[in-house]
């Protein structure tokens, strides 16, 4: 099928999103020539601040634009409990909930030797760090509900035992090989209620 460059390009960038196919794609692209001008030049302004103003928080690892994150800035939350999520986006889930006061800290993925993913790979070494520099008596081990997240749990659990730090993994609640971020706020809240310790 023949396009005009420029709306090619425009599909293939649009292909690039997860969940988006060739036909969506398309459908898309001729969606955004006909938005008014200003309209597309805020959308595309709004991909590009998003993009640069957006770092990680040097502490947890949360998306911030200020850095520590306000999470880490926040005095009124309680520094002895980290909960461990594998992803920002698992971070905003737990903040909806509204139940949990405590700290985060996020990995930015999971152990996975299959993957050839190791501890150093992801956010560990820095959780470490934290321990040693924080006053943390509890570490709740959020990660994904699937393979990898159980062992990145397991292996952050044994790797901070020896130092007296309590860890409990949330447990009931969530479905087996999901995903935290696509869980319901109850099912959250009751996963949370749930956690056991390692
Ligand atoms: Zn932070």
């Amino acid at each position: 099928m023949y396009y005009p460059e420029p709306i090619s390009k425009l599909v293939d960038s649009f292909t690039k999103l997860p969940g988006i196919g060739p036909k969506t794609a398309v459908r898309l692209a001729f969606f955004v020539l006909n938005m008014k001008e200003e309209d597309v030049l805020d959308f595309a302004k709004s991909l590009v601040n998003a993009k640069r103003e957006l770092t990680h928080c040097s502490i947890c690892g949360h998306i911030t634009d200020q850095d520590p994150c306000s999470i880490c800035q926040d005095d009124t939350r309680d520094e002895t409990t980290i909960c461990v999520v594998q992803d920002p986006k698992d971070v905003i889930a737990m903040e909806k909930m509204k139940d949990y006061r405590g700290k985060y800290h996020v990995l930015h993925g999971a152990i996975s030797p299959m993957d050839g993913i190791g501890p150093e790979d992801i956010n560990v070494p820095t959780l470490i760090s934290r321990l040693k520099d924080e006053n943390v008596q509890e570490l709740i081990l959020a990660t994904n509900p699937n393979i990898e997240g159980e062992a990145t749990a397991m292996y952050i659990s044994r790797l901070v035992k020896p130092a007296g730090i309590k860890t409990t993994r949330i447990a009931h609640g969530l479905p087996v090989g999901g995903d935290l971020e696509y869980a319901d706020e109850v099912t959250l809240s009751k996963a949370l209620e749930g956690r056991r310790e390692l």
